[in-house]
């Protein structure tokens, strides 16, 4: 069995991908400080052939027994509110984690792919972003701590890369939603499902002229493991192309939990990138790969996730 290990594994995105290579016949050890994580992400994991799970904040070194093919390198906080509340923690994984993953890489002799993110990208100035436009971050505002983490990461990817031979994947993952997001974790997504499935208002930031692009979290894992098989240093951009306004979105919303449900407009968070949306051309070129879920099939596999969570959470 070859043998990855998946930082961040009890995440969201981590734990679909532990699930996703432990179906495509890999070993696979998942390392979690369970900040963001959870280990309900990764319960149905447990008992499968081939699955560990460590407890471990992969900031401090990183000791792992045996054969490793590849390192992801999956763990971070990832939607601006927590990293807004955990700044210092976020770099950190950014910037120490991704050295000591690295390490690991090298030592193993392993390929490493680094989740990396449209935020690299900043408030963009040009839309579609290919991969080869260098951005538009502040590195000093409330999202700095994110965007730059993940810069410094592919800086020091690529250093890896080019002193120590490592061979590398660097992946900037675009919105992503699917089951496992946490309710709370205050991303569009999980935001507006909750609120319409309790009858609520739904928060749209600004006037929700701003766009996102939303992958549907199956489609971004086959892209991650074409990469790590199938190779290119990157950076190689991985999201849906499908771009709409925030306001469409929770129109989409409204079409899905029918409801008369109002739009509350709030102010629009400090660097909000007012436009985003992948152009995967080189994704399609090198891994033949683009999303197949459509948004519409892709929220009703979401919605009844958070419909079970609220159902779970009133009963206690
Ligand atoms: N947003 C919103 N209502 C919410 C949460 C987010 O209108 O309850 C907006 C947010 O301002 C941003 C977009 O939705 O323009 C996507 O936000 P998210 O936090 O999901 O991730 P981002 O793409 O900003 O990293």
């Amino acid at each position: 069995m070859r043998h990855a290990v998946v930082t961040g594994g009890a995440g969201f995105i981590g734990s679909h991908l532990c699930e996703a290579l432990l179906g495509r016949g890999w070993a696979v050890t998942a390392l979690d400080n369970l900040l963001t994580g959870s280990l309900e992400n990764i319960e149905p994991l447990f008992g499968r052939e081939g699955f560990r799970f460590v407890r471990h904040d992969v900031t401090d070194y990183i000791h792992i027994p045996g054969e490793v093919a590849a390192v992801f390198h999956f763990a971070s906080p990832a939607s601006p509110i927590d990293y807004l509340n955990l700044p210092i923690q976020t770099l950190k994984v950014g910037a120490l984690g991704t050295h000591k993953a690295l390490g690991l890489a090298l030592a193993k002799k392993a390929v490493f792919i680094l989740a990396s993110t449209s935020e690299c990208y900043g408030d963009p100035l040009v839309n579609p972003q290919t991969e080869d436009y260098w951005g538009n971050v502040n590195p000093v505002g409330p999202r700095g701590v994110y965007d730059e983490a993940k810069r410094f990461a592919e800086a020091m990817t690529m250093a890896y890369h080019r002193y120590h031979a490592v061979e590398v994947r660097i992946i900037r993952i675009f919105n992503t939603y699917g089951p496992r997001m946490r309710m709370e974790d205050g991303r569009v997504v999980p935001n507006l499902i909750v609120q319409a499935l309790r009858g609520e208002p739904l928060t749209v930031y600004g006037d929700g002229s701003q766009t996102r692009s939303f992958c549907y979290v199956d489609d971004l894992v086959r892209g991650i493991i074409l990469a790590a098989e199938r190779g290119g240093t990157g950076p190689m951009n991985l999201g849906n192309p499908a771009e709409m306004t925030i306001l469409q979105f929770a129109h989409a919303i409204k079409k899905l939990i029918p409801g008369a449900l109002k739009i509350d407009f709030r102010d629009l968070p400090v660097d909000d990138p007012k436009v985003r949306r992948p152009d995967i051309a080189m994704a399609k070129r090198l891994l033949d790969w683009e999303p197949r879920v459509p948004l519409e099939e892709g929220l009703e596999k979401t919605i009844p996730y958070f419909r079970a969570k609220l159902g779970a959470a009133a009963e206690k």
